[in-house]
């Protein structure tokens, strides 16, 4: 069983925060303590701890000002997610700790964040090198619909994360089929979904998200790249995992805010939830205008067979349809992509 790592959510830090937030000048060690109702020592004990999380707080004589916040994925820091956010500063994987989490029966929309990974994994156990400086997140989602429309939510991701891209930096973002978003053909993120389902019913989808944002990944130099790499600057991290959470969970439940994840389950959130995922042409088709794979010779390496041929469309669950030479058609459900011209 994997041990589930305290997240760094203090519920003192939160509230002080969002007092100096409000206030936008200074505020009072007093009014502080008199407001939360602890004393003022324990308001400069909170207020040191959020110095050394990367705050810069101003302490003078009038009280305390909050300067600049730092750029990490911290639950203050998104207060629409708040309560959703377990932050962890380094995970072995946040798949590992969204697994469990997911078995023990959090909420759907629930989000393990690291700051880095030690054994962060992709496809097939392999490894996914997560350096301080990228995003790394699992979010646990519990949607109602069958487990064979599941990779439409691999799908679904995909396409969040290449839409926000561009809308965020006005970069052109690929999607390799089945899992990754390249930008000028190398990798930038990585998508992992993992599903614990009945015959007719999921549990949860764990949806794993690695992105290279301010950090670089020196070994996989001819094939990966980093945000800050192709912009030559660094980017807020925030910034872009808010959207692109946002941008997911839109996906998965379509109503315009996405506190609807909190929702008590219902008939019109049921609904909906099948409407956004299967009956829409649109996902299918945004992700066929974005992909890189598609009108590309391609070799893949399926469990059960190598498929070469030309990728020419995906079907309705994501898996992708090869002509081969002899003009036969093959659907790979699953496997390894390579580009072949
Ligand atoms: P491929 O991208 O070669 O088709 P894959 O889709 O199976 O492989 P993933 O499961 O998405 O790959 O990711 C694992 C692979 O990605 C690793 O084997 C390694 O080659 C590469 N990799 C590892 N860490 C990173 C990273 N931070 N950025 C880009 N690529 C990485």
């Amino acid at each position: 069983m994997v041990n589930i790592p305290k997240s760094e959510v203090n519920e003192m830090k939160r509230k002080i925060l969002k007092a100096l937030r409000g206030s936008g000048g200074y505020v009072s060690g007093e009014t502080l303590s008199k407001e939360l109702g602890i004393s003022r020592v324990s308001i400069w004990k909170h207020i040191h701890s959020l110095k050394e999380d990367g705050y810069i707080i101003e302490a003078s004589p009038k009280g305390y000002k909050l300067i600049s916040s730092p750029d990490l994925l911290l639950p203050y820091e998104f207060p629409s997610l708040e309560g959703k956010i377990h932050h962890l500063r380094e995970a072995t994987s946040t798949m590992d700790v969204a697994r469990e989490l997911a078995k023990r029966g959090v909420e759907t929309g629930t989000i393990v964040v690291a700051e880095s990974q030690s054994r962060g994994r992709g496809r097939l156990r392999r490894e996914w090198l997560s350096p301080e400086g990228g995003i790394y997140f699992t979010i646990i989602l519990r949607p109602e619909i069958s487990p064979i429309y599941a990779p439409r939510i691999n799908l679904m991701a995909s396409v969040a994360v290449a839409k926000t891209i561009k809308r965020l930096f006005g970069l052109r973002a690929e999607l390799k089929w089945p899992n990754d978003v390249l930008i000028q053909g190398k990798k930038v993120c990585g998508i992992l979904a993992e599903m614990d389902a009945e015959m007719d019913a999921i549990n949860f989808v764990n949806l794993g998200i690695g992105i290279n944002v301010n950090s670089s990944v020196p070994q996989f130099g001819e094939t990966a790249t980093s945000l800050k790499d192709v912009l030559g600057r660094e980017i807020s991290r925030k910034e872009l995992f808010r959207s692109v959470v946002t941008e997911i969970l839109r996906g998965v439940y379509p109503e315009r805010d996405s506190s609807v994840a909190l929702l008590p389950q219902n008939d019109i959130r049921r609904r909906a939830q099948k409407q956004a995922l299967l009956a829409k042409a649109d996902l299918l088709e945004e992700w066929k205008s974005l992909s890189a794979t598609l009108n590309r010779e391609v070799r893949i390496a399926t469990p059960g067979e190598v498929i070469v041929g030309q990728a020419i469309d995906i079907d309705t669950t994501g898996a992708l349809i090869v002509k081969g030479k002899d003009g036969s058609l093959r659907t790979a459900i699953a496997g390894d992509c390579i580009h072949l011209r």
